[in-house]
């Protein structure tokens, strides 16, 4: 089976809007937590915790964080969904371990993109465990497909068709996740 490039769905421009946007209406979310828990946004350390989920949403979440003038820390997780060469989502599994540090803070769960669901969901339900100040979900890109897992999302950045997408960190195999636009994979 071969695969190609086939058209831009959201071209750069679009992409850097849409995530300056998120990276302020966030910014603002979080300070009016902070504020109403009586912390500065400033100078507060360790209240706000994007957690990236990997590796997909290390290019949107590096956009992003730089439209964020507040103190924040990072905290990696890898979860996978699509091994090797599928385009079918498999169900989520967790590789390796959850940061254990996440009570009591702000965190910002970040990832490519919501398709079936799996992922978010376990993410989701794993940090609740850890009790955090509060949970929120960002994704780059919204599929409309019906999911296995509801996930009520905070920030999204586009809704698109079903059709596998890669570029701005989504990958085929590996490839493509530099390629600064989304663009479709078309089977030749
Ligand atoms: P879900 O668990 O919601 O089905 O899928 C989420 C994960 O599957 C994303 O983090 C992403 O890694 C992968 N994924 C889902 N749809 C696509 C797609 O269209 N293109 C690429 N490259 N990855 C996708
Ligand atoms: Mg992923």
């Amino acid at each position: 089976m071969v695969r190609r490039l086939g058209k831009v769905l959201i071209d750069r421009q679009r992409i850097h809007a849409r995530v300056r946007e998120i990276g302020r209406q966030l910014s603002q979310d979080l300070e009016n937590d902070l504020r109403a828990e009586g912390t500065d946004a400033a100078d507060s350390p360790d209240r706000v915790v994007m957690v990236p989920i990997l590796t997909g949403a290390i290019v949107f979440v590096a956009d992003r964080i730089r439209e964020m003038p507040m103190k924040l820390s990072m905290r990696m997780v890898t979860v996978s969904s699509y091994p090797g060469q599928s385009t079918m989502s498999r169900g989520a599994a967790l590789r390796g371990a959850l940061p254990q540090d996440l009570g009591g803070r702000h965190i910002v769960v970040v990832d490519d993109i919501l398709d079936s669901g799996h992922t978010l969901a376990l993410v989701k339900e794993l940090i609740l465990e850890q009790n955090p100040a509060s949970l929120r979900m960002c994704v780059l890109l919204d599929k409309k497909v019906p999911r296995k897992h509801e996930v009520t999302l905070n920030y999204a950045g586009f809704e698109i068709p079903d059709e596998f997408v890669v570029g701005y960190g989504l990958d085929y195999d590996g490839y493509y996740r530099n390629l600064p636009e989304i663009v479709t994979l078309e089977l030749e």
